[in-house]
């Protein structure tokens, strides 16, 4: 088993493409419901076949209700000349996303209770939302903000908030078995590009990558959806599915220049916890594997307790923790094709590692096999790291240690593990027993 790399997109022209595709999608004004949203999972859907799924507005999900749905179409202040502070049509975090319907004209102190700003940095724009409590406002610098002169202000947010419904894309790639890997991200942030534009394009390439297999171990199922309520929604679906999901993940914010970040599973111990934590500890230098907390992305759905899903989330600076999070300095000159393109390469790394890990038995384990008169080992003083590998798997495959609990243990890359084992199972040294 394993990836046909071959197949797969290198990390140069994976990052370059997962920027451009970035860039066709930066403007859209995207949210947890409504058109934007809809286009952004349509034009996904022109990398990898995507299903929206639709949930009306009103409807329970778990222990949660679908909001309305929201769309916009214009919003501006404007002073009493008439010239407008701020566009919607100039940048999209302007508004607050989901802000309700307003066009009234009020003073300067009314207005200032319904703008952001940002709370360290003068000079940037917030992005803020109201989903659940029903409100309107704008975001703008503070230096903007302190400049205006005191008067009557045009507040317009030409918006909807209706009964509609809240969509996620979903993809299927089937594999030889119906056991399910289930990638995540969130797709409902407007024009930002590292959270979450960046886990929305490498999704997709990932999913291109993954399409173009000529065999595939798990079935891999993409999801694209808002935050908290996509997952919630496709969860409250798919109560009956997610018995088959044996590896799961949430990918996010993985354009900075930042080192990896791989937070584990509730469970901590999942395969995709070893998984994650093995390739990036043979792989870039400075990564970071965290513990489960009960906060931070669309893990917590599905790690809670009554799914319990062996989830984890990967990232580079995990959301809320580089300084341009959640602003107008969250562009596409923050997000670096390179970053994008080791983020793709490490994906397919522990994709890799699942598609591959296997159990065998040494099937002759009474004395260590004559390596020597099978031309695999060569004995000039010490051993290879090559003949190393073939030790190791000939003493841990005792039928309880999979090759990637035998490369952690000999501190040895996965792929050096699977080739040994390759070339024992030529020999018919060792059998897969699982
Ligand atoms: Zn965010």
């Amino acid at each position: 088993m394993g990836l046909d790399r071959d197949l797969v997109a290198n990390a140069d022209q994976a990052g370059t493409t997962i920027h451009e595709r970035m860039a066709r999608l930066f403007p859209i004004c995207r949210s947890i419901s409504g058109k934007g949203l809809r286009e952004t999972l349509r034009l996904v859907g022109e990398e990898v076949p995507v299903e929206i799924v639709e949930t009306p507005s009103g409807a329970q999900v778990l222990d949660w209700t679908v909001p309305s749905e929201w769309n916009v179409s214009a919003a501006w202040i404007e002073n009493s000349d008439g010239h407008r502070i701020v566009d919607f049509a100039d940048s999209n975090l302007h508004v607050l996303n989901y802000s309700a319907p307003i066009d009234r004209t009020v003073p300067l102190e009314e207005l200032r209770e319904h703008i952001f700003t940002h709370p360290t940095d003068p000079d940037l724009v917030p992005y803020r939302t109201s989903y659940y409590v029903e409100r309107w406002g704008f975001c703008m610098s503070a230096r903007q903000l302190e400049g205006l002169e005191p008067g009557d202000y045009r507040a317009v947010i030409a918006a909807s908030l209706e009964p509609g419904s809240v969509s996620y894309g979903e993809a299927v790639i089937p594999g030889e078995s119906d056991e399910e890997v289930l990638l995540t991200t969130y797709a409902c942030h407007p024009s930002l590009a590292n959270d979450n534009l960046s886990g929305v394009a490498l999704l997709a390439e990932l999913g291109r990558a993954l399409a173009r297999q000529p065999r595939l171990r798990f079935t891999y199922r993409l999801l694209w959806g808002g935050g908290t309520i996509g997952p919630l929604c496709w969860l409250a679906r798919n109560r009956d599915c997610v018995e088959r999901i044996r590896h799961g993940m949430v990918i996010s914010c993985l354009g900075d220049p930042g080192v990896f970040t791989y937070k584990r599973s509730r469970r901590g111990d999942a395969e995709i916890d070893r998984a994650a934590a093995h390739v990036l500890r043979h792989g870039a230098s400075g990564s970071r594997v965290l513990d489960w907390v009960p906060w931070g992305g669309d893990e917590r759905q599905f790690c809670s307790p009554g799914f319990d899903l062996p989830f984890g989330a990967f990232s580079r600076t995990p959301a809320d923790h580089f300084p341009e999070y959640h602003s107008s300095a969250d562009d596409l000159n923050f997000v670096r094709p390179e970053s994008l393109g080791e983020s793709f390469v490490s994906l397919i790394d522990i994709v890799d590692v699942l598609e591959s890990n296997a159990t065998y038995v040494n099937v002759s384990p009474h004395g260590e096999p004559q390596l020597g008169k099978r031309g695999l080992y060569r004995g000039v003083g010490g051993g290879s790291s090559e003949e190393l590998a073939l030790l190791w798997v000939l003493s841990l495959s005792d039928g309880t240690q999979s090759l990637l609990e035998i490369a952690e243990r000999a501190g040895l890359p996965f792929a050096d593990v699977y080739h040994a084992t390759d070339r024992l199972g030529q020999h018919h040294l060792v059998e897969q027993v699982g």
